[in-house]
This record gives C-alpha cells, structure tokens and sequence, in this order.
C-alpha cells in the first residue's frame, strides 16, 4: 500500500540523465522525476505551414517547397558566409538565404522538397533561414515546446530528457485533485494534461490542458492556507471575551450616529470571534470613510468590559494621535483611559507610561509599531488592532500576535484588496467587509485635466478658500525616489506661494521633516492656520481634515488607482461638496484609461479590482513587501475565480474528517505536512 511512488526517484533514473547533467538540473530546482516531468514549456514555437499571404513582414514562418535553383555560396571571412537559394512554395517563388551554413549547399539537390523556417521579408521575397529539415514538413513536429534552460541543458536536450521521463514514467502519472474535484470541474486528467503541455497538437488543446494546472496549484495552495487556518483556530487558544451586551449597546447609543449595517455586521462577526476561545485573527476591509475607526471604539470597548486591555497600532505618527483623539473624544463620559505612545514619548514620560500600561491602569494605547518593542508589557492585553495594515509587514503581524496572551487581533485596511489578493496573501485569515458608507455621503466630484489647465485650477482653489475651505496639493511621484519627491514638493510649494501671495497661508509637507516639524505643519493645517497644504504622499494614509474640499494631484497618471482613491479620501469627510482634480498628460492607453477609471468609479472595491487588472500582482502592495505567492502556470488576476473555488474546495476539505484520515487523501495531506506550514500541531 506504501508503495514508492517512482516519480518521486531522484531524477538521475531517467535515461540520458548523467551526473552533471543532474547537478544542472538540480540548480534549477528539478530534483525528481515528477519535477522534470512538471517542468512545463514557456512557450512554444509554431512550425506550422502558412499560406505566404498571409504572412507580415518579419513575421516567422515554416514553408515547404522545391529547390529551384543551384545554391549560390558567398563567402566574407574564413566563417561568415551566405547561401542563397530560389525555393518555390506552392505558386511562390521565394529567395531562402542561410548566414554560416555553406555546408548546405551540397544538400540542397535541385528539385528536392525542403522545409524552411525563418523570418519572412515580404518585400525581397525572401526568408532568411535559422532552420531547415531536409524533407517533407512533419506534422507531429508543428508545435515544439521551449523551455527556460540553462549551462550544458539546451533546449534540444531538454526537450530529449523530458521526452524520455514521459516514455519511461508516464504511466505513473496520477491525478493530484481528488476524484469528485476532476468530474465536478472537468478537469482533464494529469496525464494528458502534461502531454498536451509537452506536445500540443493544436494550441487549442493548451487551453483545457492548463485548466488542470491551474486548479491544482491553487488548490495546493489553498489547502495550505485552510490547514493553517484551522489549526490556528483549534491549537492557538486565545481569549474568550465575556460580551456584555447592553453596555455594549449603551455606548453605541451615545454615538452621535446610528450604525450602518455594514457595520453592525461586522461588528456582529468581530465579537463572535471574540467570545470565542480561538483567537480572532481578521482582517476587516473598509473603503476610506466607512466608518472602520468606530468598529474599532467597539471591539476595544468590548475587551475593556471583558477585563481586557486593547492596543491599536497605526503606521505613522500623526495617523497614531488622531486616533487617539478620536478615541478619546468617543470614549469621553465612560470610565476608559486611552494614551497615546510614539517614539517621540522619550525618557521620564515613556517610563511612567510604560508602568501604567503594565499595571493596567492605561486600557488602551495608542501608538505606531513602536508598541510591538519589546520594552511594552501589558497588564492584560486582550485585543490587538492595526489600522492600514498592508504596511506593515508579515513579521511585524507574527510579533503582534505574539504580544500578551494570545490576544486576538484585528487588521484594519483602507486600501481595499481585492478579494483574489485578499485570500491569497491573507488566505489564513478570516475576512470582513464593511461595503456601505453611512448616509448621506456627498460624492466627490473628480476631474482630470491637463497640466495646461493649472491656471484655472488656481482660480478654482482660490474661490473655494473664500468660502472657508482648504485644498491639499499632492506632489509629483518619483518612483523610488524620496529625494527627487522632497524636491518637487519644495518647487511647488514656492510656485503656489508665489502664485497666492499672502492672500493664504501654505504649509509644506514631506518625509525628510522630523516627526516633530510633520506634527507642526498638520496641526496648522487642521486648525486652519494653514489653507493650503502642499505634500508628498506622506498624507496618504487617514488623515482627517473635514473642512479641506479640494484635494489636487499633480501627475496623476504615476500613482496605482488605489493610491489615487486614498488620496482622494483626504477631502469629502464633512458636509460640503469636495472636488478631486487629477492633473495628468498620460502619454500611454492605460495612463488615459486610469484617469478615465477615476473619474467615473468613487467605489474603492472597484477601483482595486482595475489596479490589479491594470498592474498585476506583483505591484499591487508595491514591491518591498508585495510576499505575493508565486504561481508557476496559474495567474492570480485572470484565473481568480478558480482560485476562488480552490479556497472554498479546500477549505471543505480541511473541515473534512476523511481529509486527515483517509488514505484517499494521503497524498494530500503529505503535501500540506510537508510544507512545513503545520509543524507537529503547532503553527509556523
Ligand atoms: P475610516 O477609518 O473607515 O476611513 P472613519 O472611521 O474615520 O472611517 O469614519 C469617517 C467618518 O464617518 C468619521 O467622521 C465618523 O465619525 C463618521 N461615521 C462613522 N460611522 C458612521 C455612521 N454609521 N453614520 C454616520 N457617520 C459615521
Ligand atoms: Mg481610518
């Protein structure tokens, strides 16, 4: 029953294996059998006949024809040389010229039927030639796989090795997907699969190939992330929150609004969690302004009234004492302390703190992740939440977890994620969506304009001003250029305060400013000493000030949609009407398309959805910290809905007893163990 599975045999037992070839292969991650047998073309050339009518110029193309003329052979150097020779291909009769290949000539016997391959030069009627087969076309050769290759492996001998691992352990190919999976989906059985893959007969069959691929991978990987995701339900125990309700609903009562039921759902989700002795580890979606720092007032009200302490982290300073403004202000009138802790709380007051927090008599800080330094002990740390979670890195989410005992925690984005990225990067995660913003919300009316208009732009900012309002102006993104960015900033900063004169007040803001000075400039700005705050996207990220109402983004064709759409989340947070100006000369289609995008979609949602279809994976968290999963065949943004199905299948399977103990499934199972993701019951 435990038989050896022979392709998992070092790959040396294929024929035409030999030591160093092994090692090569080895560099390149192809260990087993099974590994050279999946090792899958990039690409494939089409050596199939066509009609020269049909074909462009510099178009590769396959012919067949006679030979129609004696060969003529010039030599330039001992090496370089060309030989031409008149082919005549159905009703055509064409030049094929072969650079450095004079030994041809004695081959091409007039009247003898060759297959040519090159590129074709519609207008000299001639193909120079990089192939030729001495003979008829052979059809079974029409598609021909290219794999990436290295050092002494070239393409011809890879195509020979993999060929001979097919003859030999073909038979042995099973299915990975379980059995109801490939007849609920279709899915064509691996076998023919990794044949079509090899050896396409038409490039049509490609297509149903892939669809095995495509599933198996996501499916592997999903099992992964559901395995991990029970597990750290059942194994991690956390705390269980006692939820008094009507407390709970007493301090919803006094918010000056009544809950949206988005929120009340959410909230709903949060507290189950809570109660539960599992620790809660969620990630709570919600477009800029949905309302998710209240969600937050009451999951930490609820671990207060539990006897728990709560810890919200943010990612910069300035996000960190609005929190705790805001918090404070919510919370006035119930008998909860909220302090705010920075890297700016130094010496004396940062020891007095510390020792409040660690006796309990601080219930919730405040602070950016200079909360998760190891100097912080709470009392009784029973919730941690992160607000703008994507920045901060995986680490720093494992470290946070790790605070106190188990407490269960809670990542906030405003950065709405799309939901293939969601339940890929976050696939161990459980995940909430708050898809309403509270009534009564005024649309923000977005423009784009040429950066010609700016004049009028000016005008338009001056005339809001007058009526009481300020405008924030971002700067242009330089991509991996801070510097460049600071610069920018200060040159429009002197523009705009030339332009305005001491008519109003400017501010500056940007990156190179000490946390302090940062301070400084956003609280004029939000007490309206400052009108006009020209910044780098340093301001991104929740700042909240209600009377600005005009938000102006210089280049705007240079940032993702989704910073755009946080960006514009800066205004439209009173009651006014805000205006969102997109300056932008984009020279490409999808530069116009994204602009065109901006205007017409105020959903955050969407938006994402688009980013990702416009910029792909790999750039949508931006690339320092992007820990997107690589697929080898399957791709995230197109294949999405059978990833979507991949994580439901698998996490069916994981709640499945016969998962785990049936030999049906062995070999799944020992992929999930074997990916070191659930060691011994205990997680990563
Ligand atoms: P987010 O953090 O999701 O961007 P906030 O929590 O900062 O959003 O909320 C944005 C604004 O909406 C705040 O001024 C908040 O007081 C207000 N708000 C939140 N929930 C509601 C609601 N249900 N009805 C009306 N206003 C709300
Ligand atoms: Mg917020």
């Amino acid at each position: 029953m435990n038989a050896v599975n022979p392709l998992l045999q070092p790959v040396s037992a294929v024929k035409g294996v030999g030591p160093e070839s092994a090692e090569v292969l080895g560099s390149m991650g192809i260990l087993t059998v099974m590994d050279l047998i999946e090792y899958l073309p990039y690409r494939y050339e089409d050596y199939r006949l066509k009609d020269l009518a049909d074909v462009q110029h510099d178009e590769r193309v396959t012919v067949e024809g006679k030979v129609h003329s004696e060969p003529s052979l010039a030599f330039f150097s001992k090496k370089k040389s060309r030989l031409t020779v008149r082919i005549l291909v159905g009703n055509y009769l064409i030049s094929a010229v072969f650079f450095n290949q004079p030994y041809y000539k004695k081959k091409l016997e007039l009247g003898s039927v060759v297959t040519v391959t090159g590129k074709w030069d519609k207008h000299r009627q001639t193909i120079t030639a990089n192939q030729i087969v001495f003979g008829p076309h052979a059809k079974e050769h029409e598609i021909e796989p290219v794999y990436s290759v290295k050092e002494n492996i070239t393409v011809k001998t890879m195509r020979k090795l993999i060929n001979h691992a097919l003859t030999q352990y073909g038979p042995e190919i099973r299915n990975v997907i379980p059995e109801q999976l490939m007849e609920a989906y279709r899915l064509p059985a691996k076998k023919e699969a990794i044949l079509t893959m090899h050896h396409p007969l038409k490039h049509e069959d490609l297509k149903h190939a892939r669809r095995y691929f495509v599933y198996e991978e996501f499916l592997l990987f999903q099992l992964k992330m559901q395995a991990l995701r029970k597990f750290q339900r059942e194994q991690s125990k956390g705390v269980s929150h006692e939820i008094h309700r009507e407390r709970l609903e007493e301090f919803i009562g006094s918010l000056p609004f009544p809950l949206t039921n988005a929120q009340e759902r959410v909230i709903g989700e949060i507290l189950t969690d809570m109660k539960s002795a599992y620790r809660m580890n969620r990630l709570l979606q919600g477009d800029v302004g949905s309302g998710k720092t209240v969600v937050a007032a009451i999951a930490m009200y609820a671990a207060y009234l539990s006897g728990y302490q709560a810890a919200l982290m943010v990612p910069t300073e300035i996000l960190a004492e609005q929190h705790a403004e805001s918090l404070t202000a919510i919370f006035a009138g119930f008998p909860v302390t909220a302090a705010l802790l920075t890297s700016s709380v130094k010496g004396k007051k940062r020891r007095e703190l510390l020792a409040r927090v660690e006796s309990g008599e601080i219930q919730f800080l405040v602070g950016t992740h200079a909360l998760i330094q190891e100097d912080v002990h709470f009392s009784k740390l029973g919730l941690v939440i992160t607000d703008e979670q994507h920045r901060f890195g995986v680490g720093q989410r494992k470290v946070l977890r790790e605070k106190g005992e188990n407490p269960d925690v809670l990542f906030m984005t405003a950065t709405p994620i799309p939901r293939t990225l969601a339940i890929t990067a976050f696939g161990e995660m459980d995940v909430s969506v708050i898809d309403e913003l509270p009534a009564g919300r005024k649309k923000i009316e977005t423009y784009w304009v040429k950066h010609e208009m700016l004049d009028r732009i000016l005008k338009f900012i001056d005339k809001e001003l007058m009526e009481g309002r300020q405008a924030y102006v971002i700067c242009p993104l330089i991509e991996e250029s801070d510097k460049l960015d600071v610069q920018n900033a200060i040159d429009v900063h002197s523009t705009l305060v030339h332009y305005y004169g001491d008519r109003w007040k400017l501010g500056l803001m940007h990156g190179r400013l000490s946390s302090a000075e940062k301070d400084e400039v956003m609280r004029e700005f939000s007490e309206n000493a400052v009108q006009i705050l020209v910044s780098t996207t340093v301001v991104e990220v929740g700042v909240n000030v209600p009377n600005a109402t005009v938000m102006v983004i210089y280049d705007a064709e240079r940032f993702g949609l989704s910073q755009l759409h946080q960006l514009r989340g800066r205004v439209g947070r009173g009651s006014a009407q805000s205006y969102c100006i997109l300056l932008a000369d984009p020279k490409s289609e999808t530069g116009k398309e994204r602009m065109r995008v901006m205007t017409e979609t105020a959903d955050g949602f969407e938006l994402s959805e688009k980013d990702l279809e416009l910029r792909g994976p790999g750039d949508f968290f931006g690339r320092k910290q992007s820990g997107m999963p690589e697929f080898k065949v399957a791709d995230m943004v197109h294949d999405y809905r059978a990833l979507e199905t991949a994580r439901n299948d698998a996490a069916k399977l994981v709640q499945s007893e016969a998962f785990w103990k049936s030999d049906d499934y062995r070999e799944l199972r020992d992929y999930v163990y074997a990916s070191g993701i659930i060691s011994g019951g205990k997680l990563d």
